[in-house]
């Protein structure tokens, strides 16, 4: 069993408007814009990334906003639902912001004895909030919400699967051990993690396959120290059987990919070099940040890319 993913990383999905779902989590969510780059393998679209003051590994929201593409289809093999954790008390404020904002869906449920709030994103991605006591890590303050409210960063991500067995295998193996079941949904957990440390599956055999588009989650990425611990995760990965990427330079970490049985694309990603590699922590976020190789394309992209604001 390894020992060097510590939980979430980020989590990675597409949107159709980039001025809209920039909106949705700056304002509405109250995370922090720490990156405004394009996507490294299609640069003629934004690579969005929110999350606490300095995009620590484990509150990481990042979007591809396409504007042409078309709503996803939800079913299984994929992310059904993305959580991020609140302190304990924060429900009620949030219900009451997020009704007054006119999110779509917003509901309540209990599940494994935490209360959550269920709602959806702009387009209709599948997000909660869940009260996680004890949650030591601290917010993005400047979002507009209070800091004795504010999200905290991921709680966990559930994901939806035909059969839960083999992916259940692959978490135990990736140091994650089963905590609870009921119902449909089995939930793992990675002991001593780094607060984004659940992860919850959810098993639906016979539902229809999930259809990618704008509100689906296009990977999940797992928290790995440095790119040491990281060549260790692949080659044990590989050696299971899998059939792993080799290690992408993404800037702001090194990334490696697979994919599950069950359908949803892993990363491992380094907690290095982080969003401050290119830019000062007081102004992350700012400006259109690119990487070498995209360097060129500069003024095309600054004239084209829809503009976002602050
Ligand atoms: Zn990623």
């Amino acid at each position: 069993m390894l020992t060097q993913i510590q939980g979430l990383h980020h989590v990675t999905s597409m949107a159709r408007d980039a001025q809209e779902n920039n909106a949705f989590f700056t304002d509405t969510l109250g995370l922090r814009r720490v990156k405004k780059t394009v996507n490294f393998d299609a640069p003629d679209v934004y690579h969005l990334y929110y999350g606490d003051a300095e995009g620590t590994p484990g509150s990481v929201m990042t979007y591809f906003p396409f504007p042409n593409a078309g709503r996803g289809r939800p079913g299984v093999g994929e992310v059904g639902t993305t959580v991020f954790a609140v302190p304990e008390g924060a429900l009620p404020f949030w219900q009451e912001r997020l009704a007054a904002m006119g999110v779509a869906n917003i509901g309540q449920e209990t599940r494994f004895g935490e209360d959550r709030l269920t709602f959806d994103g702009p387009d209709g991605d599948g997000f909660a909030l869940v009260e996680q006591p004890g949650d030591s890590r601290s917010p993005w303050g400047e979002g507009g919400v209070p800091a004795d409210q504010a999200i905290r960063g991921f709680h966990s991500t559930a994901m939806r699967l035909a059969d839960i067995g083999a992916t259940s295998e692959l978490l135990r193996f990736m140091g994650y051990t089963k905590a609870d079941s009921a119902e449909a949904t089995t939930r793992f957990v990675r002991d001593g993690g780094n607060g984004a440390h659940v992860i919850d599956l959810e098993e639906l055999p016979g539902a229809a396959p999930a259809a990618q588009g704008a509100g689906s989650v296009h990977h999940v990425a797992f928290s790995v120290p440095d790119r040491a611990a990281q060549l260790e995760v692949r080659k044990a990965i590989e050696d299971t059987g899998y059939r792993v990427t080799p290690v992408i330079d993404r800037d702001y970490f090194w990334a490696i990919y697979f994919r599950t049985p069950g359908g949803v694309l892993f990363e491992v990603a380094t907690d290095e070099p982080g969003f401050t590699r290119d830019e000062d922590a007081a102004h992350l976020g700012e400006t259109l940040k690119l990487p070498t190789q995209h360097e060129h394309l500069r003024g095309w992209l600054e004239e084209n890319l829809p503009a976002i604001g602050e």
